[in-house]
């Protein structure tokens, strides 16, 4: 059996979704379908779940929310009505929506989860019943019912172990399920979302819950690309890749699958293939455990913007016992995740990104190093982005870092930060922000050979 999950534009409006009603028929092993809140249905347009959160936000602020609120209601006003649907579910969606605002929680974070997660769980229900209007046996499943476990870290949850037993019996459903993604429940029966772009992972979890034949997760590109598209038109499509290769190059920027969700399925061993809804009949982009490579070949090149990098220096750092773990433990009260942290004798770096970065928190946290750690220095520096090559065959490649430094020199950037030797399939380099366009230009072109 198969679990297919359907994005955002894959589900956003009805001619959408009547798309996914055919690849779903089309093919009878697709027996779980997960589905995300309706996304963009042209470039300008705003997905509903970011409606949602204008819409929390506002009965936050104690603001007036009523229009915000019609506007979720109205794009699902405009699926039922093309599809000539059931007249009550708009009305249903309207009370749901009215009904988490009413019982609104004390707790901000947890309140948004809630109205968050009506998107996706709203959008399911709707689907189904399309499903059931086109002859499918198809039922919704409530993540509640079926014991989607998870954490109460609000916004940025994470799968809960009972949850892979729970979730094992939907095996032996008659009906095709079709699962809401994105959310499940705490074990005192709150909502909690999976951080944005969380579908995925919902996803995953299924199909190593009912240890699937393959994870299919469509989307709206024929497949991964060597590199972004936007950034060189030319991007070869990647046909093959390992679990390792898309973590990176999901970790660093490549928004077509979901970096959390490779997890569950390489422990459950499922493979992955990446589809476009647009297009079923192309191949896709398959992940899997292990594959044949070249030596020395570069499958692909990942950047994203938005990191921050704390430098702090003192003479005979290399000396003092602890200090690493002093550092990292001033950010660990901070609750700031970090990302990388190179270090030299009387150095170290650590990058972490911006996002979380309030101007006071950065005072705090500069103030607390400089003081417990008693450093010479300590700066920080924002507006860096991560370049990430990755590549099975990087493993025992000869001059590769040779040939990428070489080519951001003749492209004139300067290398803010290279660390190389902690993963043995991936080199990351640290650059501006104003650069990172055309680094990643020269690196498509010296080691993908792109034209
Ligand atoms: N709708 C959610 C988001 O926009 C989750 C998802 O689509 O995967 O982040």
């Amino acid at each position: 059996m198969k679990v297919a999950k359907f994005g955002g534009s894959s589900v956003a409006d009805a001619q959408q979704i009547l798309k996914v009603v055919d690849i779903v028929k089309a093919d009878p092993d697709r027996r779980i379908v997960v589905v995300s809140a309706p996304g963009k249905r042209f470039p300008d347009d705003i997905k509903v779940t970011d409606l949602l959160i204008t819409l929390a936000d506002a009965v936050i602020a104690g603001q007036p929310y009523e229009s915000e609120l019609a506007t979720v209601v109205a794009r699902y006003a405009e699926i039922h009505k093309a599809l000539d649907l059931d007249a009550a579910i708009v009305t249903e969606i309207e009370t749901d929506l009215r009904g988490r605002i009413a019982d609104r929680s004390s707790n901000d974070a947890q309140f948004m989860d809630t109205i968050k997660a009506s998107g996706e769980d709203n959008n399911a229900k709707i689907i189904a019943q399309v499903f059931a209007n086109q002859g499918v046996q198809a039922r919704y499943v409530d993540p509640k019912d079926a014991g989607m476990l998870l954490s109460d870290d609000f916004g940025n949850a994470h799968v809960l172990p009972d949850s892979f037993q729970n979730l094992a019996s939907l095996r032996d459903e008659q009906n095709i399920v079709i699962f809401p993604g994105f959310f499940g429940y705490t074990r005192q029966g709150e909502v909690a979302t999976f951080p944005r772009g969380g579908s995925d992972i919902t996803g995953a979890i299924l199909a190593a819950a009912v240890k699937a034949d393959a994870y299919e997760n469509f989307t709206d590109v024929d497949s991964v690309f060597a590199m972004d598209p936007r950034i060189l038109g030319t991007a070869p499509a990647i046909s093959l890749l390992t679990y390792r290769e898309m973590r990176e190059l999901s970790y660093a920027g490549f928004g077509v699958f979901h970096d959390e969700a490779i997890v569950p399925a390489v422990q459950a061993k499922v493979p992955i293939c990446i589809k476009n809804t647009n297009r079923p009949a192309a191949p896709g982009t398959m992940i899997v455990a292990e594959r044949r490579y070249e030596h020395g070949e570069v499958t692909g090149i990942a950047s994203a913007d938005g990191f921050s990098a704390i430098y702090l220096s003192k003479y005979m750092m290399n000396r003092e016992v602890g200090f690493g773990r002093r550092l990292l433990q001033i950010l660990e009260e901070e609750q700031l995740s970090f990302e990388h942290a190179p270090s030299g004798i009387d150095n170290m770096s650590v990058i972490l990104r911006s996002a979380p970065f309030s101007a006071e928190k950065e005072q705090q946290v500069l103030d607390r190093i400089q003081t417990e750690l008693e450093t010479d220095d300590v700066t920080i520096e924002h507006g860096l982005s991560l370049i990430m090559i990755v590549g099975e065959g990087m493993r025992y490649a000869v001059g590769l870092a040779a040939k990428a430094c070489a080519a951001l020199a003749d492209a004139g950037v300067n290398i803010e930060m290279i660390n190389q030797g902690s993963s043995e399939i991936s080199i990351m380099f640290g650059v501006k922000e104003v650069d990172r366009k055309h680094a990643v230009q020269a690196l498509g072109h010296a080691l993908l050979k792109i034209d």
